[in-house]
């Protein structure tokens, strides 16, 4: 039974020396337990938070102790009434290709393979992330115009279509052509921007963006959000998801150097996690699955084969690797 741990908290960019696996024997599941199999691992940009040893709103990963993250898994011995051999569950479970579970945390899906692994994107996590952040905190009025960074990920390329659906303007950047095309021709962005080879980025965003920018979803921070901050209008709104292009800094980052156009354009900028909108989860669930049946979405993953990938699509995450959601099957 293979488990991969944290070996070393990583310096800067994660590298797959930070991480070891090691075996166990399989366990086997007491009274009350299930043994699970994982199927389909969620490797997140987040993850690389937990690997640092600091105060966060998740516990760090403790060295030499499994990693975690969302995770599909068979039950394939049941102890417990709850569960039958044969069904699927997701769970925030350890990198450990067999484990037991007393059932807490777990919760049934549908073995439906055409939806399966959207459990761990556009119907999971990253999905909710998506819809909660842009609709509580983005508060995008038709025909108001949305730009969102890391567009071509699980979380952007939802947001970017959820934009559509409200009627709004849609504008995503990307980390390259092929990124770009896909967000034009498979989910409708109106434009799309490469930020890796426009050498005026800020230039580029007022093109796509003629009437400015109402709403800011940002996904990666740094120098790619300073340059669509130069484009936004009065009373902007820019909910906050994510900063990965800051995660693997060195040292403390500074910044953002934009505050003097926040304040001009009484700009509305803030930080969330997924855990604050926990009460609206039921109903953007019920949204974005109706949407998704009713053919209005749809969603893209890259997947990596095998237990003895996780750490590397992992890695990849950083280097822009995937398109929509980054799954490995087991
Ligand atoms: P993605 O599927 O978007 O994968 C990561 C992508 O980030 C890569 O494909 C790459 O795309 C881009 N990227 C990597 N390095 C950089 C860089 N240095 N500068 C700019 N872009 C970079 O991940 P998710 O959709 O899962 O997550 C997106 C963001 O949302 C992350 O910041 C994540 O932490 C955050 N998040 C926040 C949550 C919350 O509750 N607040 C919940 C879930 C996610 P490209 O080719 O375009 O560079």
């Amino acid at each position: 039974n293979k488990i991969i741990v944290l070996y070393k908290r990583p310096a800067g960019k994660p590298a797959l020396g930070d991480f070891k696996t090691e075996i166990e024997d399989v366990p086997t599941a007491d009274d009350g337990e299930v043994l699970l199999k994982t199927r389909y691992v969620s490797v997140d940009p987040y993850l690389r938070g937990r690997m640092n040893d600091e105060e966060s709103y998740i516990p760090p990963f403790e060295l030499n102790k499994p990693l975690q993250s969302g995770i599909i898994a068979e039950v394939v011995d049941s102890n417990n009434t709850l569960f039958k051999v044969g069904d699927f569950v997701l769970g925030n479970l350890d990198w450990k290709e067999y484990q037991v579970s007393n059932g807490k945390g777990l919760r049934t899906i549908p073995n439906d393979p055409a939806y399966l692994t959207a459990h761990l994107g556009i119907l999971g996590m990253t999905g909710m992330t998506a819809y909660l952040g842009l609709t509580k905190i983005g508060a995008p009025k038709p025909g108001e115009t949305i730009v969102v960074s890391g567009a071509a990920g699980a979380v952007g390329s939802v947001v970017g279509q959820v934009g559509k659906l409200l009627g709004c303007r849609v504008v995503g950047l990307a980390g390259s052509d092929e990124k770009v095309e896909l967000l034009k021709s498979k989910f409708h962005f109106d434009e799309a921007i490469n930020y890796k080879t426009t050498t005026d980025l800020s230039a580029a965003i007022k093109t796509a963006c003629p009437a400015g920018v109402d709403v800011y979803f940002d996904n990666v921070g740094g120098p790619i959000s300073d340059a669509v901050l130069n484009n936004i209008n009065k009373h902007a709104r820019i909910p906050l998801c994510g900063a990965i292009s800051l995660y693997n800094a060195a040292e403390p980052v500074l910044g953002p150097y934009i505050q003097p156009v926040l304040v001009k354009k009484s700009a509305l900028i803030q930080g969330f996690i997924i855990g604050d909108f926990a009460a609206h989860l039921p109903e953007a669930t019920k949204q974005l699955t109706s949407w998704l049946m009713e053919g209005k979405l749809t969603y893209s993953e890259t997947i990596y084969e095998g237990f003895d990938h996780i750490t590397q699509a992992f890695l990849a995450l950083f280097e822009g690797s995937n398109e929509g959601k980054m799954i490995v099957k087991i």
